[in-house]
């Protein structure tokens, strides 16, 4: 047991602790402490196989709850998401995860409707038809639109495309009128002064990723669990702790122990938790705030080159739904979010004793007015808007409402993205990143922190020295 605040399996220090109290310490495999700071999935895919191979895991989170961006509130007795998510059908590493732990059945697969604001308009684009019925555009222009995600599948490698912007590449393989009218609003949307600097490759793989999550009919699917992701997110808390790891709620780090450059623990507000190797899964630039002191000053600046976007969730329950769409892109300038998520189109309404469920996203620098408004404001903000839109809607559907802000929601891809991702291993011995950002060239989500957790478990097996038997 490496931590000095726990002698024992359970020992309350006003945080929750996660252990198994049937777990025979006298069984366990001895061997070095891991400690994962963050309990979203990348922590938790991490300690799920470090602690099933012997490692004594300890995983610190500061929130209340585990889960992280993909963490819930409840609505109506059922956990809902703080932030919309689902996973595409070809969300590989996730759905192996679910296999591993004999919880298939609990993955919801559905077909979604996706759809667009633009010029007070609704349209559907949920499937190739759609795509040839969209009037905004001429015939050409449609079916140039049609064939993007095919051309998009041609790409053989990202790094074809890693010197380009999403601009750049759009205008080239779809056409201007096709980029003016349909990419360019989402780009500006989503990232705001940084849109014209996005990499191609970003954009690239939101098509590749979209258009391989298409039934036969050329349908969406998406996939959802039951019980919401927090429940897959508690079922791996079960597994590691079952296999003797520890997860500890409410505990905050604060910085690193660490002596000669290697790490020897974590700065929590009740003392130094002791641990062999840590694995750090916040913002890259809340690690480079904790190395300030101990590493070289050109690697410290280095994990702050990323920039990264905040976002502002507003979560409305209504009485009925706003429309039949799923996930509604907004292609006006004048709308302030850049999409409209009814959830209950996806997962139904009964799940949240009847509730429909609205989720309207922004994304912003930190410093922006609607990031910086309180939620009342956020939500008085939004009503006029959502009325221009929906003429029919009411404030008084509205029965409650909550607005969720991340700092780090969102790292900004921009060209030759690459060159900027650190390694996982620092400069500082037996300390591992292991963060959103580091997900490339894919973009961030629960199935790559999966992917990614995973991946640092199998290189810290292999390296971290075990002591002799
Ligand atoms: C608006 C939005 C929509 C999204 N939609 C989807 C979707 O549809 N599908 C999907 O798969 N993904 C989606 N994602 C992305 C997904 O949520 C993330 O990619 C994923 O959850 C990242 O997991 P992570 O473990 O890498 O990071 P995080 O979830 O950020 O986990 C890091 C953890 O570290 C903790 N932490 C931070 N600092 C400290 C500290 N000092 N001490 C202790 N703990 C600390 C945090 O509280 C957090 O729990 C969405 C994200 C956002 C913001």
């Amino acid at each position: 047991m490496a931590t000095d605040l726990c002698t024992e399996p359970v020992f309350d220090v006003g945080s929750f602790l996660f252990v198994d109290d049937e777990y025979d310490m006298t069984n366990r495999h001895q061997s070095q402490t891991i400690i994962i700071v963050g309990a979203g999935f990348s922590g938790l895919a991490a300690a799920y196989d470090l602690a099933r191979q012997g490692f004594d895991v300890e995983v610190l989170e500061s929130d209340r709850e585990v889960g992280g961006l993909a963490g819930s509130f409840d609505v109506g007795g059922t956990r809902l998401e703080k932030f919309y998510h689902h996973w595409f059908t070809n969300d590989r590493h996730v759905m192996d995860l679910i296999h591993e732990l004999g919880l298939q059945a609990n993955v919801l697969l559905r077909p979604t409707q996706t759809g667009m604001y633009f010029a007070h308009n609704f349209y559907r684009l949920s499937s190739p038809l759609d795509v040839l019925r969209f009037t905004p555009l001429n015939l050409l222009d449609r079916v140039r639109l049609g064939l993007m995600v095919l051309r998009a599948r041609k790409v053989q490698h990202w790094k074809e495309l890693e010197s380009l912007t999403a601009q750049e590449w759009l205008r080239q393989i779809g056409g201007e009128q096709v980029y003016r009218i349909v990419w360019e609003p989402l780009l500006r949307g989503k990232f705001g002064s940084y849109a014209d600097d996005i990499s191609a490759v970003w954009f690239w793989n939101k098509l590749k990723l979209r258009g391989g999550s298409r039934g036969k009919g050329g349908g969406e699917n998406l996939a959802y669990y039951q019980g919401g992701f927090i429940a897959l997110a508690e079922a791996m808390v079960k597994a590691i702790v079952a296999a003797g790891g520890r997860v500890r709620t409410s505990v905050p780090v604060q910085g690193l122990a660490i002596q000669r450059g290697r790490v020897s623990g974590v700065l929590t507000p009740d003392g130094v938790v002791k641990g062999d190797a840590v694995i750090a899964t916040p913002a890259l630039p809340t690690v480079a705030d904790w190395l300030a002191a101990h590493a070289d000053r050109d690697y410290v600046e280095s994990l702050r080159q990323i920039q990264y976007l905040a976002n502002v969730c507003l979560v409305l329950q209504l009485d009925r739904s706003l429309s039949n769409t799923y996930w509604l892109n907004v292609n006006d300038p004048k709308f302030p979010f850049v999409g409209v998520i009814e959830h209950t189109n996806f997962q139904p309404p009964d799940t949240y004793a009847g509730r429909h469920i609205v989720y309207l996203s922004k994304y912003a620098p930190e410093d922006a007015e609607l990031v910086r408004m309180t939620d009342e404001q956020v939500f008085e903000f939004s009503l006029p808007h959502i009325q221009r839109m929906f003429p029919q809607f009411k404030r008084t559907w509205v029965k409650d409402y909550h607005v969720w802000r991340a700092r780090y929601a969102q790292p900004v891809v921009v060209r030759h993205y690459s060159k900027l991702i650190p390694e996982v291993q620092t400069p500082i011995a037996g300390l591992y990143l292991c963060s959103m950002a580091q997900v490339y060239p894919e973009d961030r989500g629960t199935n790559y922190a999966i992917r990614e957790g995973r991946q640092l478990a199998e290189t810290i097996a292999a390296q971290v020295s075990r002591p002799p038997t």
